[in-house]
């Protein structure tokens, strides 16, 4: 099995990984203006595409893939709320292309992945020309999927975590370890390899609090997530503790998906409940939001864009108001500048912000101690070779493979490929 990574390693962004010439795992983009796109995109040529969640540094620059098949279009594997989901995000970075000067791809790409999609439940397995795979929940987002590959000739096998969280949160349930097959081949990601997360339930308590506060004195309150996952985690925690928050941006046509899928959330109900007590806005309605004491969460995650920007221009200067993020802000984006610099880039412009920033670790990725009980499960199984990609720490996380289990761990750079017998 000839395996080669053309992004998302020793890098969190544009996750593609390559098997034997034939099979994708993922195609994602890292934003950016332009995003950036995985090595040798427009030259490679899969027969299938397997897409392990929405977010789009794993699914983004899939469309792409649809006009350049040498021998026809590519099939996509993914879960039916993945396909949807990613429909809707590629829908907005063709928008967002038209509006910044660039071009990735077109509606009648989407159109073709569309047609060309094979939605796959959890435990269902498909035959792949010489190939069996089977999709595993994955407890990060709606719909998003570990995936197990076996190649028949070889009798070799492959597990790919994709993003993966093993404690359930308000939104998802979550797998456990047990749940998992054995494989030869462990691909793990390690966003939070050397970090730990906090006690959820006390950093829900203090984002409340801290909320209530600027509430309280008259102020309002930013709440930037992303689309996927984060707005619907976010609204349900505000929801339960009582608070009504304004909702804008596409974090709500992502909760109007979800809820033709209530099988891919852990509680559809509380979902909807939550989003029945939220009050929408949209471009026409913004002002009303500052009429109050409020809190809005909004997108974009991470202020690269989106109606955030809106909200930041126009309240950037009240020392008595909040931005709380709500994750990990990748580096060179507005969020990540704002943390470090106090201010962001709104329409070409570097606006200084007053506002008090804050930053709360709703992560929907395993902590150091759930990614190290993975590997040491598939160890256990008889996994023998382990890549680590998809992190800052790459190398950290494979060096404790390593040591801890005399595997051979690897992480892997760009560009590089491995063939495994
Ligand atoms: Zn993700």
């Amino acid at each position: 099995m000839k395996i080669k990574f053309l992004g998302g390693c020793n890098e969190v962004g544009r996750s593609a990984i390559l098997v034997d010439d034939k099979i994708m795992m993922d195609y994602g983009l890292r934003p950016s203006t332009p995003p950036e796109t995985p090595e040798g995109n427009g030259r490679v040529h899969p027969e299938s595409v397997v897409v392990s969640h929405a977010h789009l540094d794993h699914s983004g620059m899939v469309p792409s893939l649809m006009s350049m098949g040498r021998d026809g279009t590519p099939d996509v594997y993914m879960t039916a709320v993945t396909s949807d989901l990613a429909q809707l995000l590629s829908r907005d970075t063709i928008k967002i292309g038209k509006d910044q000067g660039f071009f990735l791809f077109g509606p009648e790409d989407l159109r073709k992945m569309n047609e060309h999609t094979h939605t796959l439940g959890y435990g269902e397995r498909v035959a792949l020309d010489g190939y069996e795979l089977e999709l595993f929940n994955a407890g990060h987002i709606p719909g998003s999927a570990s995936a197990y590959l076996r190649k028949e000739s070889e009798d070799i096998s492959l597990f790919y975590t994709g993003d993966i969280k093993m404690d359930a949160t308000r939104l998802m349930e979550c797998p456990s370890p047990e749940d998992f097959p054995a494989a030869d081949i462990l691909l793990i990601e390690s966003t939070y390899y050397g970090r730990e997360h906090r006690d959820r339930q006390e950093l829900e308590r203090e984002f409340i609090d801290s909320i209530t506060e600027t509430l309280n004195s008259g102020h309002n309150a930013i709440v930037p997530c992303f689309a996927v996952g984060r707005t619907q985690e976010v609204v349900m925690i505000l929801h339960s503790y009582g608070l009504t928050p304004y909702v804008d941006g596409m974090g709500l046509g992502v909760f109007r998906t979800l809820k033709n899928h209530p099988s891919f959330v852990r509680n559809a109900k509380a979902l909807n409940d939550a989003f029945g007590n939220a009050q929408f806005v949209n471009s026409k309605h913004r002002k009303k939001v500052f009429s109050e004491p409020s809190v809005i969460v909004t997108t974009a995650g991470m202020l690269n864009g989106g109606p955030v920007l809106y909200y930041l221009k126009k309240i950037h200067e009240d020392p008595k108001s909040k931005v709380l993020l709500t994750g990990y802000q990748i580096e060179g984006t507005n969020g990540e500048r704002l943390m470090d610099e106090g201010c962001v880039e709104i329409d070409g412009e570097i606006v200084k912000v007053n506002m008090q920033v804050e930053q709360y670790d709703f992560s929907a990725h395993a902590g150091d101690s759930e990614l190290k009980g993975i590997v040491s499960k598939f160890y256990e199984n008889g996994t023998g070779i382990i890549f680590t990609v998809h992190g800052d720490d790459t190398e950290g996380f494979a060096t404790w493979a390593r040591e801890e289990y005399g595997c051979d761990a690897i992480s892997p750079k760009v560009g590089e490929e491995f063939i495994i017998e």
